[in-house]
């Protein structure tokens, strides 16, 4: 991959770290030629190269208004460093901001816009796998910019190892957790357990380990289909744990009622479909009604561009 070896960082004024990730450490930080606030990510440790340049590559080949914007790469005296666009806050600040959950119209706008992006790199044959609220920049304008790429891999790449990565548990799919094969449909369950969060500033599914994960899941939704269950069984990872059964669920109705409106809600339950192959992917959300508003305001930005043009 052709990274040029500069001595970039002096053109660079450090401002603050504002994130410190699994594989590196983020600065805000000014550049002293054009005085443009920018996001500089340095690679924690030379022996992890492997996974940056994937990271590195995979911005490279995702060029989209809600996926965070590659300036630069450089090596300085053999670490690597990425320039990214700079974010000010997270989904993480807005639901700081409101802990009972965001009004409908930003639910809508920021799904709509998350889902956008995710379908841009699955057109791409991208899976992100690690969607989760810290990893959804929003600008001054509202604009959703997705960032971390650090465990998204090509779709050929995904191997079927259990656990052979970390991702954010909460936000991690029943088929994952398993160790069941999974694809794209493993990053619409993540978008499903943030629209959740969203609506009423909780955690759906707060599990404290891989098996109390899906017990979340299941006290929710119910019984994991019996294909998952099998897979578990014969998971090497769970040799010893028993399957966390359970004998009720207060189901996805319950905890909604009264919180988000029922296309929302029916947006929500085909996220979050136990089964891959039965939950609603990228293309299909994008149609769905709850998001008229924003196809009609995406058109209507598309005319005025083509007229001004
Ligand atoms: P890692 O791959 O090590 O997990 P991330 O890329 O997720 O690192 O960055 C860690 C944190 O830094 C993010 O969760 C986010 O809060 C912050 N961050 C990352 N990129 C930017 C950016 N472009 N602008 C502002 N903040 C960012």
């Amino acid at each position: 991959m052709d990274i040029p070896e500069l001595n970039n960082m002096k053109k660079i004024e450090i401002l603050a770290l504002v994130g410190e990730g699994s594989y590196g450490m983020v600065f805000k930080g000014r550049n002293s030629e054009t005085k443009e606030i920018v996001a500089l990510k340095k690679f924690k440790d030379s022996k992890d190269l492997g996974e940056a340049l994937l990271e590195l590559q995979m911005l490279r080949s995702l060029k989209h208004e809600n996926i965070i914007e590659l300036k630069e790469a450089f090596r300085s005296k053999g670490e690597l460093y990425i320039i990214l666009e700079y974010i000010e806050k997270s989904m993480i600040d807005v639901l700081q901001q409101m802990p009972n959950g965001v009004p409908a119209d930003k639910i809508n706008n920021y799904s709509y816009q998350l889902i956008k992006a995710i379908d841009w790199c699955h057109k791409n044959s991208i899976v992100h796998r690690d969607l989760k609220p810290d990893n959804v920049l929003i600008s001054e304008n509202d604009t959703i910019k997705l960032c971390d790429f650090g465990l998204a891999r090509k779709m050929s790449e995904i191997s079927n190892v259990q656990n052979s990565y970390v991702a954010t548990r909460w936000y991690r799919s029943p088929e994952i957790i398993v160790g069941a094969p999974y694809g794209k449909a493993a990053d619409m369950w993540s978008v499903g357990c943030i629209i959740g969060e969203l609506s009423d500033g909780k955690t759906l599914f707060p599990g404290k380990s891989h098996s109390d994960q899906l017990l979340a899941i299941q006290n929710i939704l119910g019984p994991l289909p019996t294909e998952q269950q099998i897979i578990f069984h014969k998971n090497p990872f769970f040799y010893g744990t028993s399957f966390p059964a359970v004998s009720s669920s207060i189901s996805l109705e319950n905890r909604y009622q009264g919180v988000i409106s029922s296309t929302l809600f029916d947006l929500l339950k085909n996220l979050l479909e136990l089964r891959p192959s039965e939950r609603c992917l990228s293309e299909e959300c994008l149609k769905h009604p709850v998001f008229c508003l924003q196809r009609l305001l995406g058109q209507l930005d598309r005319t005025v561009s083509r007229q001004s043009n």
